[in-house]
């Protein structure tokens, strides 16, 4: 394992719209595209093995041709692809093996084509550094059959062709101030409103629990939300619609940025608030349960910060709905706290919390697995 280092740094920019240039021309005729892809496929399959590359953002794909479709995801072959160029391996030693871990309906080749969710590890079978998927089953692993489930809000930004300017703004300034676009409808206050849609579409197809999509404080900001989810789904599921989303804005020709401040000033960033419970906080009295691990969470408040997103400190200052990160507080129905519990969840005596530190650009397997860690296996001591 000491071969296959993480050497991420060559390509870590590459998540940062700012320092890079964006494409030419690179719109294609549409209706002669459709012609080939009207053409039939026979009775093979296509699968897109789809992985995470060694910024820990970067997802990475590759598609092979299947004789037919699989029943299950374990009669899908092992593969492997170039880890020196996705910053995950040196260039003498350089195969990295993608081992499939769940399967999702394809909704941009339709039919029985599939795209295929991997792990990434050695050929020993082991997981490489990057892999957090691993380390997030060995945290769920602890502490079997308390039923977890993860409701995760995306927060993320579109950018024009240019990705230096959100999508819909005008290109000499900014628009009005915020106020009027959270939640909005209308040519004046919703920028982009087709990506959020054939978004929600892709994951309604593709079997991924979306739950809702609104629009965002900041003009050309959206969110999506998966969930509930069970366990490590939860993150799965995120990581696929992040995908679909990446495709999809491929397609319209936008830029998605998940930067957690994308815009500096007054404008709000960009959060990936994570709802958790167990079976026992939605049981009767389960309120009890819920401060407990919200309690616990406050123990661990530095080291769940640390690990909570890239650039984040730009965006908990403490304004625009956030709590600032050096400050641990939570409370009922407080936009302003690290941790919110639902106003619903204190009637009710029971339900869920949700940990509003974590940023768009968060690894869901880090925050899903540290949160279940921290809550359920930890004794708090
Ligand atoms: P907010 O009011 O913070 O904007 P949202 O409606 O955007 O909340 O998101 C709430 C998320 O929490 C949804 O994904 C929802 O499915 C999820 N959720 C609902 N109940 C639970 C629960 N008991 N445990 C975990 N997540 C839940
Ligand atoms: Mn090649
Ligand atoms: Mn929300
Ligand atoms: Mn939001
Ligand atoms: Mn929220």
């Amino acid at each position: 394992s000491e071969k296959v280092e993480n050497v991420a740094s060559s390509v870590v920019d590459a998540n940062d719209l700012n320092v890079r240039k964006p494409p030419g021309d690179v719109k294609l005729d549409q209706g002669v595209m459709d012609r080939y892809m009207a053409l039939p496929q026979g009775t093979r399959v296509q699968a897109e093995y789809v992985w995470i590359g060694g910024t820990g953002l970067d997802l990475r794909c590759k598609t092979r041709t299947l004789e037919e479709k699989p029943g299950a995801v374990n009669d899908l072959p092992l593969w492997n692809y170039d880890g020196s160029s996705c910053g995950q391996a040196p260039g003498d030693d350089s195969e990295v093996m993608l081992r499939p871990v769940k399967i999702y309906p394809d909704p941009f080749r339709g039919g029985d084509n599939i795209i295929v969710l991997c792990e990434t590890c050695l050929p020993t079978g082991e997981p490489i550094p990057s892999n957090t998927r691993a380390k997030a089953r060995a945290s769920f692993d602890a502490a079997p059959g308390l039923e977890p489930w993860f409701g995760i809000e995306q927060e993320y930004t579109l950018f024009d062709k240019d990705m230096v300017t959100p999508f819909g703004w005008p290109k000499d300034g900014e628009p009005g101030p915020q106020g009027p676009y959270y939640c909005s409808v209308g040519f004046e206050n919703a920028y982009g409103r087709g990506v959020a849609e054939a978004h929600y579409r892709a994951c309604m197809y593709s079997n991924i629990p979306i739950s809702g999509i609104n629009g965002e404080v900041m003009p050309g900001q959206w969110e999506y939300q998966v969930g509930p989810a069970v366990g490590i789904n939860g993150a799965d599921d995120l990581v696929m619609s992040r995908f679909l989303l990446q495709r999809v804005a491929e397609d319209l020709q936008v830029a998605v940025s998940l930067d957690p401040k994308p815009i500096p000033g007054d404008w709000n960033g960009a959060g990936c608030h994570t709802n958790f419970s167990t079976e026992k906080m939605r049981q009767e009295g389960g309120f009890k349960e819920i401060v407990e691990a919200v309690e616990k969470l406050g123990k661990r408040h530095k080291q769940h910060i640390e690990a909570y997103g890239e650039g984040n400190e730009r965006r908990l200052t403490g304004l625009h709905e956030t709590a600032n990160m050096n400050t641990f507080k939570y409370g009922v129905a407080d936009r302003g706290a690290s941790i919110r519990i639902p106003r619903a969840a204190e009637a009710e005596q029971k339900g869920y919390f949700e940990d509003r530190r974590p940023s768009s650009n968060m690894d869901p397997y880090v925050v899903c697995g540290m949160i279940f860690d921290t809550t359920c296996v930890w004794d708090g001591k």
